[in-house]
């Protein structure tokens, strides 16, 4: 008796990179990043009795936060002793910038390294792109080094190695970028570049830097109830966005748990051209995708969802697929954002022209949206869209021993 084989409705395919690497906590943990519970841990470890560690907490997060203070000796309103039993065992580090980059048009892109697995091995990097304008200004933040996801337009899909970023030092690269804009209480706001006019520099966030967040769900949205709190860094959900690619059984755990904005990189109306451009299509194809939006926790007219389309030269572009999207998006409230594709050395795709993109989104304003074009900015600093990757690439095996090898002779 032949036993039918099970049918499977998309092809089975090259989806994800496995494995991750692993993150190794240094000997000397930071604070920044532990949610309040694990900071009263944090001090109850180093001996603060129960019933104090709730003030304790308070005053700490106030100095790291409010403050953004990066030694225990500036919080002066927490006794000597604490100071010095904490600095013992506790740091206040943020990710190292390893280079700053300004664009001409003030964007700003740092660099930054992360510790790998191995000692002696390469450190992993990441990249955060701050873009200013008058009033406003956005801080682009990853959530991975490097991308498990292999979307074909994305340089960042092209990295081989792949780790998961913590809370930690997801929340890093806002005090990383607070810290380089002199954006703190008694603070100097740089001279080299354009700052927002209001008392913030840094007043939005998006998801949308290195990696895919919905495939590191715990670190972001710990991060990111971290960068909400009120009594912190205070930046409101709805200033936060979180792009996905699509990973459809943690969309409406995103909007419980986190409850931020969402974006969806849909850049396709069709299963078989997304399945080629995002090939996580293939696990959740459109109709799937759609139907986890039009349930989003919050999604209103006043809090709309986010469709990213990258223009892609006679690939995406035609009118057709303009009235198809149109379509598809029937009775979700949505925003438009057409992204003109960054081309990056290898990539087989070109922008769509000029003409065409604003024929596609006169269709798209025609029909009620708004469509705002991103325009790509920081284009001079590789800063823009799906451009963030970093020197980091996995390292041969044979590479990886000899490391290892000199980082024990030196030893
Ligand atoms: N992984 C998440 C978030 C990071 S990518 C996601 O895919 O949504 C941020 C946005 O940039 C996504 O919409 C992505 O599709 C887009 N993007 C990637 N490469 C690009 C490129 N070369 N040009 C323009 N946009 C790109
Ligand atoms: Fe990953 Fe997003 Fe790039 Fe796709 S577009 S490879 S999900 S970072």
């Amino acid at each position: 008796m032949t036993v039918a084989a099970p049918t499977i409705p998309h092809a089975p395919a090259f989806i994800e990179k496995a494995p991750l690497e692993r993150y190794v906590a240094p000997e000397k943990p930071s604070l920044v990043g532990m949610s309040r519970a694990e900071l009263a841990d944090a001090l109850g470890s180093i001996g603060v009795p129960e019933k104090q560690r709730k003030m304790r907490v308070q005053q700490i997060w106030n100095w790291l936060y409010v403050r953004g203070v990066q030694s225990f000796d500036a919080m002066t309103s927490v006794a000597k002793e604490l100071r010095a039993a904490l600095d013992a065992r506790f740091t206040l580090a943020r990710p190292e910038v390893v280079a700053e980059q300004v664009s001409a048009d003030g964007t700003r892109k740092w660099l930054l390294r992360l510790p790998s697995e191995n000692p002696g091995e390469r450190p992993h990097e990441v990249e955060c792109v701050y873009i200013p304008d008058a009033t406003r200004a956005t801080l682009c933040v990853s959530s991975q080094v490097g991308c498990t996801l292999n979307c074909s337009f994305c340089h960042t899909g092209t990295q081989r190695l792949v780790r998961n970023l913590t809370a930690g030092e997801i929340v890093g690269q806002v005090m990383v970028a607070r810290d380089r804009l002199g954006d703190w209480p008694g603070g100097t706001p740089p001279t080299d570049g354009i700052v927002p006019s209001g008392d913030r520099a840094v007043t939005n966030i998006v998801m949308m830097g290195m990696g895919e967040p919905l495939y590191n769900f715990d670190a972001v949205r710990d991060a990111l109830l971290i960068v909400q709190d009120g009594d912190g860094l205070g930046i409101s959900r709805r200033r936060i966005t979180l792009s996905t690619s699509g990973v459809v059984p943690m969309i409406a755990r995103a909007g419980a748990e986190i409850g931020v904005m969402l974006a969806i990189s849909l850049h396709a109306v069709r299963d078989e051209l997304r399945d080629e451009l995002v090939p996580l299509n293939r696990k959740y194809p459109i109709a799937e995708l759609l139907e986890a939006c039009r349930n989003y926790p919050g999604a209103s007219n006043a809090r709309r969802i986010t469709f990213e389309y990258v223009m892609l030269k006679g690939v995406n572009d035609s009118i057709a697929d303009a009235k198809a999207l149109l379509r598809l998006l029937k009775g979700i409230p949505a925003k438009i954002n057409l992204i003109p594709f960054n081309p990056w050395p290898g990539s087989k795709y070109e922008c769509s022209d000029w003409e065409q993109i604003e024929t596609f989104s006169e269709v798209i304003f025609n029909a009620g949206y708004a469509s705002p074009v991103r325009t790509p900015r920081g284009r001079d600093i590789l800063a823009a869209c799906g451009q963030l990757k970093s020197a980091t690439e996995k390292l041969s095996a044979r590479e990886r021993m000899a490391l290892r090898a000199m980082a024990m002779t030196e030893e």
